[in-house]
């Protein structure tokens, strides 16, 4: 992907403070960064999203988050950590180049993933679980 800013810092043509790499992935940390410490995991191979990226790819990306929330745990002090990974406009991703990010928490930080619960009938619930069982 020629335009992919990601495509060309994953592949090092642009520079970036890289906290670690391999031959699939190249973490970096965010330039616009949440909190302290907010690092981005990124697939050398382009792919868009969660539909597009092949499967065992996102597996050893998700296993490589968890060794790296461990590390900003470590170097962070913080309390708690999001490992988030964003799909679509809708869900806030900016960037069409899958990244897992890993957000450092504090008590007292201005991160909001929050939401407002809904209260769904139970009918309604279990007509949901259906649906979606049919599709897997
Ligand atoms: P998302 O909203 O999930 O698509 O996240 C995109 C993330 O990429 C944001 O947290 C941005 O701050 C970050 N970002 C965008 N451009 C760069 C860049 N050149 N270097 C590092 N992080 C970036
Ligand atoms: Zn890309």
């Amino acid at each position: 992907m020629e335009d992919c800013i990601f495509c060309k810092i994953a592949n090092g043509t642009i520079g970036s403070n890289t906290v670690y790499e391999d031959e699939d992935f190249r973490a970096i940390m965010d330039i616009a960064p949440a909190a302290m410490g907010h690092v981005i995991i990124l697939p050398k191979a382009h792919a868009a999203n969660v539909f597009e990226i092949d499967e065992e790819l996102y597996g050893k990306g998700m296993k490589l988050a968890k060794k790296l929330a461990a590390a900003v745990k470590q170097a962070t002090g913080c309390e708690g950590i999001n490992v988030l990974q964003n799909n679509g406009t809708a869900a806030g991703q900016t960037v069409f180049h899958l990244h897992i990010h890993i957000v450092p928490r504090y008590d007292e930080d201005t991160v909001n993933v929050k939401w407002k619960p809904m209260s769904p009938a139970a009918e309604e619930l279990a007509a949901m679980c259906e649906k979606i069982r049919n599709e897997i």
